[in-house]
């Protein structure tokens, strides 16, 4: 028998407690049951999201949360800014490209980010941009944009900033009133703990504006009809009801925890990983600020990244992932994001020794191992 671990940058690990939780049966979604898990569930969202704005819970991946972002706040022709240095960042260009509007492509080769000085310029130069597209942790390339600076930029203009949290919320610190992020879409997958399937959408005040004028069509994620509805403590259609429940336990362990520990959870498991594949001479594949949720390690000389998530899968049953697109082949990913603590950091960094050992490389063990180890010996 081979344990099976999920090491991926999405979907993670669920806890027990949220796995038990989604095994009972299943209640209905207009009863006083249901009202008792979502009156619970709105208030923990609003602490996760750090806002007072209602969040809203749409069943979809988090890809489905990023279309509703786009139609309810935008019209055909509209121009949009798409801040770009990844996979996810492409994304976002397809949708808007997908719906007709107007692109503004602020693109970064791949591992690097985008200065926030750019967009401030693009901004000034094309005053009739209607929303700023961003990724805050691009999962692809395992960097971490500077939401905060881009908020900064944005708040003066008429445009809305858009961030796709996908994998930060819950795992970085991304204080959506407070830096004035118009828009905060994330997926269930990640830094929730949970299986994939519910999406969100928190608007602020000015984003809410941008939906009374926005005209790209739009039935099932009408996220103004939606509000009229969690307002109320209501459903407009049939949640994810299994989820749902999943997620005021999730919501129950991360308040436990305390929002800046889980923060700092995951900048530990990520300074540790990091540590750990540098100590055994691998290269991070992000030029800019890494991501606290990943991390993107290019292979050795001559080696194809897909040998290393097969071998971590056909001789351990752990699985990785490794490049999207044109990165395939070219880097491999760790995710310790979610349910992920120290001991997950110390097996994923053993098995990268043992399947470079595999692969006939030099390795020294316990090299990536002490390292990680050293960091969390450090008091913090
Ligand atoms: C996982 C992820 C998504 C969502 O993808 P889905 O497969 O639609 O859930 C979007 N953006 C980022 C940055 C992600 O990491």
């Amino acid at each position: 028998m081979k344990k099976y671990q999920l090491m991926a940058p999405g979907p993670t690990p669920v806890p027990s407690e949220v796995l038990l939780a989604m095994a009972g049966p299943i209640i209905h979604h207009r009863t006083p049951q249901y009202d008792a898990v979502f009156v619970e569930v709105r208030a923990g969202l609003k602490r996760l999201f750090q806002t007072s704005a209602e969040v809203v819970p749409l069943a979809c991946s988090g890809t489905g949360a990023m279309e509703a972002a786009v139609v309810n706040t935008l019209s055909a022709g509209d121009k949009v800014a798409v801040v770009r240095a990844g996979k996810f960042g492409d994304r976002w260009l397809d949708l808007a490209r997908a719906y007709g509007l107007q692109v503004v492509d602020l693109s970064a080769p791949f591992g690097h980010t985008v200065e926030a000085a750019r967009l401030a310029e693009a901004l000034k130069a094309q005053p009739d941009v209607k929303a700023v597209l961003a990724q805050h942790s691009e999962t692809s390339t395992g960097v971490l944009h500077d939401v905060r600076a881009y908020a900064a930029v944005t708040r003066q203009h008429d445009a809305i900033l858009i961030v796709d949290a996908v994998s930060s919320l819950g795992i970085a610190d991304l204080p959506m009133d407070a830096w004035n992020v118009d828009l905060v879409v994330s997926g269930s997958q990640k830094g929730l703990m949970l299986p994939p399937g519910v999406g969100f959408c928190a608007l602020s005040e000015k984003a809410w504006r941008k939906t009374r004028s926005a005209t790209l069509p739009k039935f099932y994620f009408n996220l103004a009809d939606e509000l009229k509805y969690v307002a109320k403590n209501e459903v407009r259609f049939t949640p994810a009801v299994s989820l749902m429940v999943g997620l005021r336990e999730a919501l129950r362990l991360l308040e436990a925890e305390g929002l800046p520990n889980v923060f700092k959870r995951h900048d530990r498991l990520a300074r540790a990983t990091r540590a750990g594949v540098e100590a055994l001479g691998l290269e991070l594949f992000a030029k800019a600020t890494p991501s606290p949720a990943l991390t993107a390690v290019v292979p050795p000389r001559g080696v194809d990244s897909e040998k290393i998530v097969a071998a971590y899968s056909q001789s351990h049953n752990i699985t990785i992932a490794g490049g999207q697109g044109e990165m395939k082949g070219k880097l491999f990913r760790l995710g310790h994001m979610g349910y992920a603590a120290e001991f997950d950091v110390i097996a994923g960094l053993a098995g990268l020794e043992q399947v470079l050992a595999d692969l006939g490389q030099p390795v020294d063990f316990g090299a990536s191992v002490g390292a990680a180890q050293k960091i969390f010996a450090e008091k913090s």
